[in-house]
């Protein structure tokens, strides 16, 4: 993990929480506010936050079309629940264009307004056996992925809720308000992994989007 430079947008949200993670991690992790601040990374957190709010800065700022450039050319993106939102081709209850970059069909604020948050502990058999507590506030799921997209976690009725699509991660929860690292340390493994390498060694499921 040493030597890592994984950069967290740092618009709004929650990115001191993450910020905090991968320094004790021992990541070099950086603010990003600007284009610039793209140039050098290994790898770039999308926090939780409000969507919205952080898609309007980072068209500001200009910060688009640069990450999408940078994701075509293979850095590593983790997207936590609003950056879930960011990082998916489709919205289905959205009207603002988003980073467009995973294969997934999004819903925003999809688990209703009566059961806002809540927590679970999922399994996720890619970072490890036990159960991963996770924290879900307003959160997104994942309602169809192409199969391009490998499933990492559904909640016990089959909401798809975590997935990975070659050097792009997504999950509807916050990982970054808990004291396990384990889903921290599996993105910096798909950050140290060389462009060129895939998820080839894992079975991608079975699932359907419209084109
Ligand atoms: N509901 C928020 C949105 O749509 C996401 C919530 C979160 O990141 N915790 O942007």
């Amino acid at each position: 993990m040493q030597d890592m430079k994984v950069g967290v947008l740092a618009l709004q949200g929650t990115f001191t929480e993450h910020i905090v993670i991968l320094q004790q991690l021992g990541a070099e992790a950086p603010l990003i506010r600007l284009p610039n601040q793209l140039d050098t990374l290994d790898g770039l957190i999308i926090p939780g936050g409000e969507s919205t709010t952080m898609l309007r800065l980072m068209e500001s700022f200009g910060l688009l079309q640069p990450i999408r450039e940078l994701a075509r050319d293979g850095l590593a993106i983790w997207g936590t629940c609003a950056g879930m939102i960011l990082l998916a081709k489709q919205v289905s209850n959205y009207e603002m264009e988003t980073l467009g970059l995973m294969d997934t069909k999004v819903k925003r604020n999809a688990f209703g307004s009566q059961v806002d948050s809540f927590e679970a502990d999922l399994e996720i058999p890619a970072v490890g056996e036990e159960p991963f507590h996770a924290v879900f506030i307003r959160a997104p799921f994942i309602e169809e992925a192409r199969p391009t997209v490998k499933i990492l976690s559904h909640l016990p009725d089959g909401t798809i809720v975590a997935v990975r699509q070659n050097r792009l991660l997504a999950c509807a929860f916050h990982p970054e308000f808990t004291t396990d690292l384990r889903f921290h340390s599996y993105f910096l493994n798909i950050v140290g992994q060389r462009v060129s390498d895939n998820c080839d060694d894992e079975i991608f499921q079975d699932s359907h989007l419209e084109p």
